[in-house]
C-alpha cells in the first residue's frame, strides 16, 4: 500500500519504541515506588441501599495510587498491568493489604467506623497463588484484625486463568475473608463455574449501572445479577453509581449495597473520613 514504505514503517517503529521506553520508565519507576514512598492507598465508601443502615457507609474500596517522581501520577490501569508482567504486583499487594489494614485499625481505634466495617482490597491474578492464603492470615495476625472485616476483590478473569485460584480462595474463605465477585458481567465465566466458587459477594461492572436507565439489556442483566446472586446466597454491590436516578433504580431493584461518584470519590484518608457518609456521628 502507499502507506507500506520506509516511511510507514519508520513511525510505526518509532511508535513501538516509544511504547516499549514508557513500559520501562513504569516498570524502573514501580521497583522504587514504595522504597520511595511514592504509592499511596485512596478509599471509597460502600453504601447501604437497603435494610436499616440504608444511606450509611458500611465498608471500603482500597485503591491504589502511584505518584512518580519522574512520570506523575500515573493511573492504575496502567501500572497494574506493567507490575503484574514485572513480577512487582506481589510486592505492591502486600504494601496495600499492610497499609489498608493499618489504616482500617486506625479508624476502629478511633471510632470513626463501626466495628463490622470492612475494607477490601483488590487482588491480582498473579497473587492467587497457593501462599495467598499464608500472607492473608499471617497479616490479618500481626494487625490483630478479625478476617471478617476484610474483602478481596477478584476479578472473573483472575479465576478462570489461574489453575491455583480455586484451591486458594477456598483456604481464604476458611479463614473468614470476605470474597468478592469484581466487575461481574464483564468476563466469560459461565454461573455454574461460579456456583462452585465460594464467593460472598458480586460486584456488578459500572458499564451495566451505567446503561440501567437507558438500555433495557443492561436493566435486565442487573436485576438478573440480584436475583441469581439472592439466589446463590450471594449480596450484591452496583459498582459505578453516577447519578441519583441510578442509585433510585438500583434502590428500587433491592440491591442492597453500592459504591460510586455520586456518593463519594475514592480520596485519601483524611478526605474519606471527613466526608464518610452516615458515620460521622460514630
Ligand atoms: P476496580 O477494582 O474495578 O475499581 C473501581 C474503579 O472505578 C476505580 O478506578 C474507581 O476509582 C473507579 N470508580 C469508582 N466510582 C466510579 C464512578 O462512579 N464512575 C466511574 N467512571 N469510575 C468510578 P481506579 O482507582 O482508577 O482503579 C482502576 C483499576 O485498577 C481497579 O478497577 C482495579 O482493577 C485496579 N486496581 C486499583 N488498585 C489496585 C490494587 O491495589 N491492586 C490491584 N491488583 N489492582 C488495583
Ligand atoms: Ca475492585
Ligand atoms: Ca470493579
Ligand atoms: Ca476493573
Amino acid at each position: 500500500s502507499k502507506r507500506g514504505g520506509p516511511g510507514g514503517f519508520r513511525v510505526f517503529h518509532d511508535g513501538l519504541a516509544a511504547r516499549s521506553n514508557r513500559v520501562l520508565q513504569l516498570e524502573q519507576g514501580l521497583q522504587r515506588a514504595i522504597g520511595r514512598g511514592e504509592v499511596s492507598v485512596h478509599y471509597q465508601p460502600v453504601m447501604a441501599l437497603t435494610g436499616d443502615r440504608a444511606g450509611q457507609a458500611v465498608g471500603a474500596e482500597a485503591l491504589l495510587r502511584w505518584h512518580s517522581a519522574e512520570l506523575g501520577p500515573v493511573r492504575p490501569d496502567e501500572f497494574i498491568p506493567v507490575a503484574e508482567a514485572a513480577g512487582l504486583i506481589g510486592a505492591l499487594g502486600d504494601w496495600v493489604l499492610d497499609q489498608a489494614l493499618t489504616d482500617l485499625g486506625d479508624w476502629m481505634a478511633a471510632g470513626h467506623v463501626p466495628a463490622d466495617f470492612h475494607v477490601a482490597v483488590n487482588v491480582s491474578a498473579h497473587q492467587l497463588c497457593a501462599d495467598l492464603p499464608d500472607r492473608v492470615a499471617r497479616q490479618l495476625a500481626r494487625h490483630r484484625m478479625p478476617a471478617a472485616n476484610l474483602g478481596l476483590e477478584v476479578t472473573e478473569s483472575a479465576v478462570l486463568n489461574r489453575s491455583t485460584a480455586p484451591e486458594a480462595l477456598r483456604r481464604l474463605h476458611e479463614l473468614g475473608v470476605t470474597l468478592l465477585l469484581d466487575d461481574f458481567g464483564t468476563g466469560y465465566s459461565s454461573l455454574s463455574q461460579l456456583q462452585e466458587l465460594p464467593f460472598d459477594v458480586v460486584k456488578v461492572d459500572r458499564s451495566f449501572v451505567a446503561g440501567m436507565n437507558r438500555h433495557p439489556r443492561s436493566r435486565a442483566l442487573v436485576l438478573a445479577v440480584l436475583s441469581l446472586a439472592e439466589s446463590f446466597g450471594m449480596s450484591v454491590v452496583a459498582e459505578g453509581v453516577e447519578d441519583e436516578e441510578q442509585a433510585e433504580s438500583l434502590r428500587a431493584a433491592g440491591c442492597p449495597r453500592v459504591q460510586g461518584y455520586f456518593f463519594a470519590r475514592p480520596a485519601p484518608v483524611a478526605e474519606f473520613l471527613a466526608n464518610l457518609p452516615g458515620t460521622a456521628a460514630v
